[in-house]
């Protein structure tokens, strides 16, 4: 369990959260919600240290992370796949999954390398390839591909639709969607409220660095006009 308690973050005058308190059941997939700039990637950022957090806690499975730098935070078993998916350009798509197992050590690396090589068959078949030569789909992919190789017990994935043709985007939530099943906890930040509440179990919706509204999905399929009300739709 992944459990998010009052947690403010401020970027100087600016205060892109609020008070925020989400809780993220093991093996589930939740869904933030929010408009440009409700602050969606900050809740991210600062589960994976990338943020300072100005107030309140973070605890993993029992154990408080926030505090902790990126890399310790990536050990504890948390992986973000960041917003703009930051595939390197230059280095092959190998060399790119590879940089996703920077913070671990031992003789599984190589077996997971292959077990998601065939998770991402578009991307298996371009392994020499330079990172720059995939479409945004591929790479994508190879964005989830790389936080599967930190061997993650929760994934963080912000704004995977991004830019992406819908037919991309059912395909990559289909991806997401075998993650959760491999006991894999799921954290997704989305502008695209009618696809997370295709995929998510419970979600929230950020509006001004606050909690709005909460609810399972299908408390959420009664609301829609709520939704994109918060949504500014
Ligand atoms: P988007 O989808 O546009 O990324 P978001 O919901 O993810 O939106 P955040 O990126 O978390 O929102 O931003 C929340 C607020 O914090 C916004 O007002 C943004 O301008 C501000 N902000 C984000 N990063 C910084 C930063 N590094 N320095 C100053 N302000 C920032």
């Amino acid at each position: 369990m992944l459990e998010v308690s009052g947690l403010s973050v401020r970027y100087g005058a600016v205060e892109a959260l609020r008070d925020v308190s989400i809780k993220v059941g093991t093996g589930s997939l939740v869904a933030i919600l929010g408009a440009n700039g409700a602050g969606k990637s900050t809740l991210l950022r600062a589960i994976s240290g990338i943020a300072r957090v100005t107030a309140g806690t973070i605890v993993l499975d029992g154990k408080t992370i926030s505090g902790l730098g990126a890399q310790d935070i990536v050990r504890r078993g948390v992986a973000h796949v960041p917003e703009g998916r930051g595939i390197f350009p230059d280095l092959t798509v190998k060399e790119n999954l590879m940089m996703g197992a920077y913070a671990r050590r031992g003789s599984k690396i190589s077996a997971d390398y292959s077990r998601i090589l065939a998770m991402f068959p578009p991307v298996a078949r371009r392994e020499r390839q330079f990172g720059y030569t995939l479409s945004g789909g591929e790479q994508q992919m190879l964005a989830i591909g790389r936080a599967l190789m930190a061997a993650p017990r929760v994934l963080l994935a912000d704004e995977l639709s991004l830019g992406l043709a819908p037919i991309i985007v059912k395909q990559v939530f289909a991806k997401l969607e075998e993650v959760r099943k491999a006991g894999i906890t799921v954290l997704v930040v989305e502008q695209n409220a009618r696809l997370a509440m295709k995929f998510a179990d419970y979600l929230y919706v950020l509006k001004y660095g606050r909690v709005v509204m909460e609810g399972q999905r299908s408390e959420f399929e009664h609301s829609a006009a709520l939704v994109d009300a918060y949504l500014g739709v």
